[in-house]
């Protein structure tokens, strides 16, 4: 069988791709060279779903430890989740967590995006819920907000006792047309209408948690001068300001990317230094957004999905400056796409009605609203200064994906490196056009930006984690909802919402005996 040595960009063409089985997805594991991920020389096919599956480079990078604490000037950007929908065993969806150190003030910390998953690993990271009040939805796809859900509804049962805010696009705006017996109508897609239905949606769930406490005595709400957000219309819903379960959304107008100065902030804390400002993206319907972080001299970039379009170049040049971290998604191949969710290595081991049926669908996935590994490299082509750090995203990450997707990328960046140590010492320099760095993110890579290196590491968790350390919830609280006055039970009520009388007590009203342990042993 044929070892592919270099793959040019011509080897990845569709027509060798698909020409037979001996250029099946198993033959294209390479050995990317200068890769980091030494491939098998396999002439076995590995559809999607075949357990030899790895993604090598990631298990082989250095060791990061949970809770360890950020250094002053350290920008750290963890990967909650990372993967196209829907969520694999491992790979999230989406969402990236940025943390900034002291240098510039306090620390300060913040979600984008929260898919299907992603609270496992904030769990494993040991994320308190009281370090996840702010959620920026770079657009209203469910691989990008699922676990709003139980971020929401959960946070106030443990530490944070304080408004959840999320940042999102206001609504598109597009007239949707007449279907079925509904009139051409404006729907309202925007992210406050998404959090009035969710608020009013768990209304069940959030009055049943209010047996406890779900707010903080004498706690200051941010303000809009503290954080210079631009929506002024505060939390949906009836609960007080203040609460736990005071959902507050802030709309962005989605169209804006700084053209006037200021036109664009999302978020500018003068207490923690950090500012975050939004521009429009091209994904399936109007109103996404990415972002930009920018702190102490740092910043991100992270596009969330996409089409290539010219904004997330314009925001990478920086004004000639550059970011250090730029975040972008990829898609795969339409044809590699297609055979992967069809658990095949070949399109002649299906109908051809289901190859040509499932292909069209993946083409019009990827024209609505994703980046194709070329046009990734393209991208980065234009980038002037380039970027100290790319990261691919929102990719089905494995050995042989990545490969092909680094030989696509090099075709228009052939200088570019994925280097397998994680250690990037760079002195704080833009790379030379054409050259730097580029990586693959799987769930819990770890940057650790400084101004003078970047450390890519692999965060070493547990499976097996309890809730994280829910310290500051036990300190001032105010009285529960439901409340029954009862000293014995200061934490809030709990038979205030249930009916006990078919409940089996520990103690026999009757004989005065044990039924069993009140203690729960
Ligand atoms: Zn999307
Ligand atoms: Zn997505």
């Amino acid at each position: 069988m044929k070892k592919i040595e270099s793959a040019t960009s011509d080897a990845l063409t569709r027509r060798n791709l698909l020409k037979g089985s001996g250029m099946a997805l198993g033959g294209l594991v390479l050995a990317g060279s200068g890769s980091g991920c030494e491939g098998k020389d396999s002439t076995v096919p590995t559809p999607s779903g075949d357990a030899t599956q790895q993604f090598t480079y990631l298990a082989n990078l250095p060791t990061f430890t949970p809770r360890t604490p950020l250094e002053p000037n350290e920008m750290r950007i963890t990967f909650m989740g990372s993967g196209f929908p829907p969520p694999r065993r491992a790979q999230a969806e989406m969402s990236v967590f940025v943390e900034v150190g002291n240098a510039k003030g306090e620390p300060d910390q913040f979600i984008f995006d929260c898919g299907s998953g992603v609270s496992t690993n904030y769990n494993a990271m040991n994320i308190p819920f009281s370090r996840m009040d702010k959620i920026f939805l770079n657009h209203l796809h469910g691989d990008h907000m699922n676990d709003l859900t139980h971020i929401y509804w959960m946070g106030p049962a443990s530490d944070r006792k304080s408004p959840l805010y999320v940042w999102g696009p206001k609504r598109s705006g597009i007239t949707c047309p007449a279907w079925g017996t509904t009139p051409a109508t404006n729907y309202d897609d925007g992210t406050r209408a998404l959090c009035e239905n969710l608020r009013a949606a768990l209304r069940w769930a959030t009055e049943s948690f209010s047996f406890q406490t779900t707010s903080y005595a004498g706690y200051d709400t941010p303000t809009r001068q503290g954080w210079q957000y631009p929506d002024k219309r505060g939390p949906v819903g009836d609960d007080p300001p203040a609460d736990g379960y005071a959902l507050t959304p802030i709309e962005l107008d989605w169209t804006k990317f700084g053209e006037t100065e200021g036109d664009n902030v999302a978020y500018y804390n003068p207490a923690t230094g950090v500012k975050i400002t939004h521009f429009p993206v091209i994904h399936n319907r109007k109103g996404s957004v990415g972002y930009k972080v920018e702190w102490n001299g740092l910043s991100m970039i992270y596009s969330s999905d996409t089409k290539p379009e010219v904004n997330s170049i314009n925001q990478a040049k920086n004004g000639g400056q550059g970011v250090d971290v730029f975040i972008h998604e990829m898609i795969l191949p339409a044809d590699v796409l297609t055979m992967k969710t069809l658990r095949i290595t070949d399109p002649s081991q299906v109908p051809q009605q289901v190859w040509n049926g499932a292909l069209q669908s993946a083409i019009a996935v990827q024209n609505s609203s994703h980046t194709p590994q070329g046009a990734y490299g393209y991208l980065l082509s234009q980038i002037t200064p380039p970027p100290r750090l790319a990261v691919a995203t929102h990719f089905t990450v494995a050995d042989d994906t990545t490969a092909l997707a680094l030989n696509s990328v090099r075709t228009h960046v052939p200088g570019i490196t994925w280097d397998p140590t994680g250690i990037i010492q760079d002195g704080g320099q833009h790379p030379a056009s054409g050259a730097g760095n580029i990586t693959w993110s799987g769930d819990l890579m770890v940057l650790r930006v400084f101004p003078d290196r970047i450390l890519v590491q692999r965060a070493v968790v547990s499976d097996y984690t309890y809730q994280p350390y829910p310290g500051a919830a036990y300190a001032n609280q105010n009285p529960p909802k439901y409340d029954d006055g009862d000293p014995s039970t200061p934490y809030g009520d709990p038979y205030a919402q249930i009916d006990s009388s078919t409940a089996v007590p520990a103690k026999d009203p009757d004989t005065g005996k044990d039924n069993y342990r009140a203690d729960g042993y």
